[in-house]
């Protein structure tokens, strides 16, 4: 039967509780374990689709088309386990289920509580749609003494009620500072947050606890024996070099060991981690480095564009190199020149995906400059529609060629598909509210043979993911070509551009889709890949 892990957070957020989870997952899918890993987000929004990337870092888009938090897209690199729509949910979904349940009547007149109705729900989400899985580790979001997460708690606690001390575990993360004026670990914090959880009514079975470096006894022996667990039980995570260092830590910290014994479990022996020392064997021993410039519009970057940083760095490991990577704010590079100043000597340049017209030009600057020095160029998704449109802008007549992403336009280069016709037929795009507009989700895209696309796949379909609303208008495919574009991938019913590339140039892909999303550290992306590749000078 499917056993629990529960993972909390304590003390601060951010403590990498979704690393922490991923690495846990990842172990136990090397133990030859069934494993499904989920997150449950106290915030009140459906989905994260509509906050801010700089807020809360990356949307994070599953096959099955769910927009979902960043951290599933840790699960999946970590694990290669692909994620679902339902391993996410929210306050927010939680409480809007409850809700049209009560309109319908399904309560039959009772009161409705968050004990036990919203918990009910809870709990029905963290056994939903599973398939004998062993394991079903559920990471919950914020910290321990948020109020919106005490739902959350609520119903794990009556989980262990439930079904049991072998069949469920808590994980809990914390953090144990060092002050240096004291020359002392100090464990105050992590016993607060543990009364805190014993409060209600959660005594955690392992604590892992964060620290700068490797504590020493008296901190361990004193956690324990605050804490009420063995000194086993307590298990450090002392700062690492990559997120990827973590699954082997806590694997020599004897992690596994206190889950199984937790369970009643046999130990497992000879647990196979070539994969993670191989990929660490390879980045401890990095001895190349190229330069990317990332033109984007987030201030915070690196969380806006967790999955392409990852990607990025997963390529770099396969060749051997370091991918040291600028974040320009597109509105620094508006004018020409100092782009040209700025982005001339980088190895390549790449325009991420977006949303609307803040900053594009600085992003068409950019395009411009790797076209004219021939600096390899990759386009995702929004990357991939200014390119198209700085590609047409040069025709004559299309000097003002648009998006309708940025307002009303006589040259809809692209476009909603509701908003262009093709031999009368219209098509549609579904615009009922802004969560359910985009294009969702993994779809099949057709590459043309000879292309630069076919030679970097090696097949002539792929499947990708989206999250778009704005398509490359087909009633242009012409025009477009006539630019110098090659639409080399398109969707199998051949009205949707997928993938352009410029046969002027060494290197120069545009993607609709986000590629970043699939790459993890075993297998790195082959756009990806080929793109580093070509930034060591080494063109395909
Ligand atoms: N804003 C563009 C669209 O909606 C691109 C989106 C993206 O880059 N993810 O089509």
């Amino acid at each position: 039967m499917t056993k629990f892990i529960f993972i909390t957070g304590g003390v601060v957020s951010s403590l990498g509780k979704g690393i922490v989870s991923s690495s846990i997952a990842s172990l136990l899918t090397l133990c030859k374990y069934k494993v499904r890993v989920r997150k449950l987000d106290p915030y009140l929004n459906i989905d994260p689709g509509t906050m801010n990337p700089s807020q809360h870092g990356e949307v994070f888009v599953t096959d099955d088309g769910a927009e979902t938090d960043m951290d599933l897209g840790h699960y999946e690199r970590f694990t290669g386990i692909i994620s679902k729509k339902s391993d996410n949910i929210t306050s927010g979904k939680i409480f809007a289920e409850v809700l049209k349940k009560e309109r319908r009547g399904d309560y039959l007149g009772s009161t409705v509580q968050v004990i036990p109705h919203v918990t009910d729900e809870i709990k029905k989400f963290i056994k939903r749609d599973l398939n004998k899985e062993d394991f079903v580790i559920c990471e919950i979001g914020g910290t321990v003494g948020d109020i919106e997460s005490l739902p959350f708690l609520e119903a794990i606690r009556q989980l262990r009620n439930e079904l049991g001390k072998n069949k469920t575990l808590f994980v809990h993360l914390t953090l144990v500072p060092y002050l240096s004026s004291a020359n002392e670990f100090k464990t105050k914090p992590t016993q607060h947050s543990v009364k805190e959880l014993l409060g209600l009514g959660i005594q955690p079975d392992l604590l892992l606890c964060r620290a700068e470096r490797k504590f020493d006894k008296k901190a361990r022996s004193k956690i324990s024996l605050f804490c009420n667990l063995f000194l086993e039980s307590v298990i450090l995570i002392e700062n690492a070099s990559t997120i990827y260092e973590v699954p082997l830590k806590l694997f020599k910290q004897g992690i596994l060991k206190q889950i199984f014994s937790n369970f009643g479990l046999p130990t497992k022996k000879n647990v196979n981690l070539r994969l993670w020392e191989d990929f660490l064997d390879k980045f401890y021993k990095i001895k190349k480095s190229v330069k990317v410039a990332i033109v984007g519009k987030y201030t915070n970057l690196s969380e806006s564009y967790k999955s392409l940083n990852e990607a990025l760095f997963h390529s770099g490991i396969f060749h051997n190199t370091k991918v040291e990577i600028d974040w320009i704010d597109s509105k620094d590079i508006g004018d020409i020149k100092k782009c040209e100043k700025l982005l001339k000597s980088f190895d390549g340049i790449l325009v991420p995906g977006g949303f609307g017209k803040d900053g594009t030009t600085g992003k068409l600057n950019a395009i411009k400059i790797a076209k004219k020095f021939k600096i390899p160029f990759l386009g995702i998704c929004f990357g991939m529609q200014l390119a198209i449109l700085e590609s047409i802008s040069n025709l004559k007549g299309f000097k003002n060629a648009s998006s309708t992403e940025f307002g009303k336009t006589k040259l809809p280069i692209i476009s909603m598909m509701h908003e262009w016709k093709k031999n009368n037929q219209t098509f549609k795009h579904d615009t009922s509210n802004l969560g359910g507009s985009m294009r969702l989700g993994s779809y099949t895209s057709v590459l043309k043979r000879g292309s630069k696309v076919f030679s970097i796949y090696k097949k002539n379909k792929i499947n990708e993911r989206h999250r778009h609303r704005y398509e490359v208008n087909y009633n242009f495919k012409k025009e477009i070509e006539m630019s110098g574009v090659s639409l080399s991938g398109m969707s199998p019913d051949g009205n949707l551009v997928e993938i352009m590339e410029r046969n002027d140039h060494p290197w120069f892909i545009g993607v609709q889709f986000h590629p970043e999303l699939k790459s993890t550290p075993f297998k790195p992306h082959p756009i990806f890949n080929s793109y580093i590749k070509a930034l060591l000078k080494n063109y395909q």
